[in-house]
């Protein structure tokens, strides 16, 4: 049997950006507190939990003292070190586990772990030396792309190389230690596949979303991704393999390449809600952040049961130069939901918030959820 943390308890999240906020949104909405932990304050998280407290994730005293008082600890970003987590065990426990943190928050330890357990992937190589690196290079060909193993994501860390001589200056610009070396993929598409899966191992998942990226940054994301048949069964299929392989409690994101052949490449994995599921919010009977709520807490998962087609764009710091985007205009639309993150400086690149668009067919919800971004952009007026 397992033992639930019903409604009342409290939840404990390290990290504090946006999806801690959705997550926190949604257990308070089914009655449980939460506590947040992070090196910032006025966080996105903190704006709506009911505490927040302000650590370094290393500050291995703050940790326990968050942990004690805690029923279960989560996480909403991949980068928490694993001391963290390992600190907060002795108190709660912390959905997904540690070994999950340890494997995907470094790209050599997944994509072998990947490789071992028969994921496709793209080819790859380990490189931790200049010679490894031209040696990767003969292995694997150009164009390929050089990633950090450490502390990637929105493409940050990563230098494509065209030749053996822009191999050896990317190795003499590098800043990081160890690396992947991985075959640039000619890809018709992007997709990902979310997974929420419980304390007893049932499993629900969304999708696949059609993801399109804008400068590395995820731009628009639509569900139902118009994909084959096959090529939709098949990325379910390895979502659900992976999230019980690696034994996730919560929630699992794998995002995949649809190679121009039309075969499925796992890109990545982020063990956590994800960015591309946004819309399940406002397009099912129980969105992502749900799911890490019930599945921490030993619940039963809800219905992953899309209602309508529905587009989900980013709203990144630039729309709020050089004045505020216009709202009344952007929200006059129909059937389109706005959601902000409470963060006060819009940088370039930074997400601020999204929209999702619900229409009769995933085109239309793509186009409604565009258009109303460029009518955010006709302000200044
Ligand atoms: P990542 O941080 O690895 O998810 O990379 C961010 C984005 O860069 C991906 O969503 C792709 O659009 C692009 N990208 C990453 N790896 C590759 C690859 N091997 N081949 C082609 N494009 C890639």
């Amino acid at each position: 049997m397992t033992r639930v943390i019903p409604p009342g308890s409290t939840l404990g999240v390290l990290g504090s950006g946006q999806l801690g906020r959705m997550f926190a949104i949604a257990a308070r909405r089914m009655g449980y507190r939460v506590h947040v932990l992070s090196p910032d304050d006025d966080t996105p998280t903190g704006q709506v939990a009911d505490l927040e407290i302000r650590a370094a994730y290393d500050d291995l005293d703050a940790v326990a003292e968050f942990a004690r008082v805690v029923d279960v600890v989560t996480f909403e970003f991949e980068n928490v070190p694993l001391s963290a987590t390992e600190r907060a065990e002795r108190f709660a426990p912390v959905r997904p586990n540690g070994a999950v943190l340890h494997t995907t928050q470094n790209r050599i330890r997944e994509k072998t772990f990947l490789r071992d357990s028969g994921v496709p992937l793209a080819p790859f190589a380990v490189v931790r030396s200049g010679e490894e690196l031209l040696s990767a290079v003969e292995q694997i060909g150009c164009p390929a792309i050089l990633k950090t193993a450490d502390w990637g994501y929105d493409g940050k860390g990563q230098v494509r190389i065209a030749s053996r001589s822009e191999a050896a200056a990317a190795w003499e610009a590098r800043r990081g230690t160890e690396y992947v070396l991985e075959a640039l993929v000619d890809f018709q598409c992007e997709l990902s596949v979310i997974a929420a899966r419980g304390l007893d191992g049932s499993t629900v998942t969304y999708g696949p979303i059609h993801n399109s990226h804008s400068q590395h940054i995820l731009d628009v994301s639509v569900m139902p991704a118009l994909v084959s048949p096959s090529i939709a069964a098949d990325a379910v299929d390895i979502a659900r393999n992976i999230s019980g392989r690696l034994d996730i409690v919560g929630v699992l994101c794998v995002e995949f390449f649809v190679t121009c052949d039309g075969k499925l490449l796992v890109n990545e994995l982020a063990p956590r809600p994800h960015n591309s599921g946004h819309l399940t919010v406002d397009a099912c009977a129980t969105c992502q952040f749900e799911q890490q709520v019930r599945s921490i807490c030993g619940l039963p998962l809800g219905s992953p049961r899309q209602h309508r087609p529905a587009a989900m764009a980013n709203l990144l710091g630039e729309l709020w130069n050089p004045c505020q985007p216009n709202w009344e205009r952007a929200l006059e639309q129909g059937e389109v939901k706005l959601h902000l993150y409470g963060k006060s400086l819009p940088r370039p690149g930074r997400k601020m918030g999204h929209l999702t668009a619900l229409a009769d067919t995933s085109e239309l919800a793509k186009n409604k959820v565009q258009v109303t971004r460029d009518l955010f952009c006709t302000a200044c007026a």
